[in-house]
């Protein structure tokens, strides 16, 4: 058997015996429509007007329905009110109109002796003040009801009215009916039905203000969050598709990896690396600078962009700058490293340190003939004299001086020409200092210059380094000179500073102005018509690479001093000779 609806039974129940005034919240459309239909059957049964207040879809099925069961004259009884036009002019509720507008279509029924009943769903816009509207609205309902003996069904939508408003519609209504249910109304009571006083009001705006700072305090989190979805949506695709490799980790395991990681850590997929330690595929391969990386970590601290060499999990060395930064993961503290794959700019810089050595020793070659040229021509004189008898046994010692002398220049230049694959070992930098200075004296001295080292320290000065570069930096710097200086005088002076070694070139040359003072370092930037312009961006390369510095100052038409530092290595052994031509034979 079908269940009875509640305003069936309701209106069983009392039949006429007294006005009813029903507040109806409702929240299923189906229930609501069966409602509905049972209070206008009970009408149209009767023969009685229905005024019937509704939103134009409910409206809609609700008379299709009726259309099965009643013919047209009997639906005639129906006056359908559309709820927007009937109760919002310009969006608001407006009390008193909407109270006039009901009189004016009931007032000629009532006086036509029709038995009148009514079924109004309520809209409520979000307006000031719209819990007095209601409730001035309500309490003339209730009153015109009572004094007319109506029965009235104010139906409200359960999911957008307040409880502050439900409350209040409590007060103004005798029953409460809900899809299934009916009861009397707990908080219906007469005296809430003399019209509102000033406290009332108060109260009421008060609860109104509240309610809409909710809603706009609602309205400001949902953007918030919408917001926030979007930078987290956006911050993940950033770090999926920049075109730097970005790994993240948490306690040293793998927990993220975009694209350009796994291509340039020569990574399988990221499915096959999740969860595992990073020192699996990214391993520093200097101990120091790896333990460093690693204390920085655990000491939740950050890792500065340093430049680093790691070994990949297949094995390969590559040269990356990394920077480890904290971040947050997945609920949890994590890091997230940076990687910047310098092994094409690497590749690069060998290769113009290579054209620049190549390029200087072209021009070595013709001073270095030069050279090679007087010890040979003193060697055929005294082999001539000795050749015909007239030799003396000084001048196998001449001889032997001048041999010695072209050996060891023929040495110098191999180095520098030679393709190196260097290493880093310790070397005496006075010792580096002479044997450049031996490859330069020719072509110093065709321009009238002197070059004069001064050695300013106790024990012997070592630097852990490449040999061949710091060569090539200092042939560089002590070249340069030459070019600048024509009858002067070039000082090289090595001294001890702290931790470090200082040498300085100092010339009496041109100088150099502000403006190429500014541009010295620029790639190609040459004042020489057969210059490359190369040689002091390689020198600066190659002193970064060895933790040194470069410094210089310069003034036109005095001379120009470069001042190099690079940092002391100590030595176990007491001393390492500094026989410039005894080293040259070793370093071949
Ligand atoms: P290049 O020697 O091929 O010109 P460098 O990089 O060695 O290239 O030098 C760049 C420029 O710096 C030179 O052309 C010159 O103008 C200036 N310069 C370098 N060293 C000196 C110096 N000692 N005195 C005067 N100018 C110098
Ligand atoms: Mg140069």
């Amino acid at each position: 058997m079908e269940m009875m609806t509640p305003i069936q039974a309701l209106l069983n129940e009392k039949n006429g015996t007294e006005p009813i005034h029903v507040y109806y919240t409702f929240s299923e459309r189906e229930k609501y429509i069966k409602n509905a239909l049972d209070f206008l059957s009970y009408a149209l049964d009767r023969g009685y007007k229905v005024l019937f207040i509704e939103e134009e879809s409910f409206y809609e099925e609700i008379i299709s329905h009726l259309h099965m069961m009643y013919p047209n004259d009997v639906l005639e009884n129906i006056l359908h009110q559309e709820s927007k036009q009937f109760y919002l002019s310009s969006n608001r509720f407006n009390a008193e109109q909407n109270s006039t507008k009901l009189l004016t279509l009931i007032s000629p029924l009532l006086e036509e002796g029709h038995r009148i009943m009514i079924w109004g769903q309520v809209l409520l816009p979000s307006q000031d003040s719209i819990l007095s509207q209601l409730r001035t609205y309500e309490i003339q309902c209730d009153q015109f009801i009572a004094e007319h003996w109506l029965t009235t069904v104010c139906a409200y939508n359960g999911f957008i009215t307040p409880a502050y408003i439900q409350t209040d519609l409590l007060k103004t209504h005798k029953y409460f009916m809900t899809d299934d249910e009916v009861t009397i109304s707990g908080l219906y009571q007469r005296d809430y039905l003399q019209l509102i006083n000033e406290q009332d009001k108060d109260r009421m705006s008060n609860i109104e203000r509240e309610n809409k700072q909710l809603i706009l305090d609602n309205e400001k989190l949902s953007k918030a969050y919408e917001l926030i979805a979007r930078k987290k949506f956006e911050y993940w695709k950033l770090l999926q598709e920049l075109p730097i490799s970005i790994l993240i980790t948490k306690e040293h395991k793998v927990v993220f990896a975009n694209e350009k990681a796994l291509i340039d850590l020569e990574l399988p997929s990221f499915e096959e690396i999740k969860g595992e330690t990073v020192f699996n595929f990214i391993d520093l391969t200097n101990y120091t600078l790896r333990k460093q990386w690693i204390d920085t970590l655990d000491a939740n601290q950050e890792y500065d962009l340093k430049e680093v060499e790691l070994k990949l999990e297949n094995g390969s060395v590559k040269t990356f700058k990394l920077k480890s930064i904290r971040t947050w993961y997945k609920n949890g503290e994590a890091v997230l490293h940076v990687f910047i794959d310098l092994t094409p700019y690497k590749m690069l810089e060998k290769k113009m340190i290579r054209a620049e050595k190549l390029n200087i020793a072209g021009q070595l070659a013709a001073g270095i003939a030069h050279e090679i040229k007087n010890p040979l021509t003193s060697i055929k004189g005294f082999y001539k004299l000795i050749k015909h008898g007239m030799g003396k046994e000084s001048y196998y010692t001449i001889i032997d001086d001048e041999l010695d002398r072209i050996e060891q220049i023929a040495n110098e230049f191999l180095i520098l020409s030679k393709p190196h694959t260097d290493v880093f070992k310790v070397h005496s930098i006075s010792r580096i200092i002479e044997e450049v200075k031996t490859l330069l004296e020719t072509q110093a001295i065709i321009k009238g210059n002197d070059i004069i080292t001064s050695y300013q320290y106790e024990e012997e000065l070592l630097i852990t380094c490449e040999e061949t570069k710091i060569k090539q930096v200092f042939v560089n710097l002590i070249k340069n000179a030459i070019e600048a200086t024509s009858n002067g005088h070039i000082y090289i002076t090595v001294k001890k500073r702290d931790q470090f070694v200082e040498i300085s070139v100092k010339d009496e040359g041109c100088g150099i102005s502000d403006d190429a003072l500014a541009r010295i370092s620029e790639p190609f930037f040459t004042t020489k018509e057969k210059g490359t312009g190369l040689g002091l961006l390689i020198c600066d390369k190659i002193i970064d690479n060895h933790n040194g510095t470069r410094k210089i100052v310069s003034k036109e038409g005095i001379g120009t001093t470069f001042t190099i530092t690079f940092p002391l290595t100590k030595s176990p052994q007491p001393s390492i000779p500094v026989d410039p031509v005894l080293l040259s034979e070793q370093s071949i």
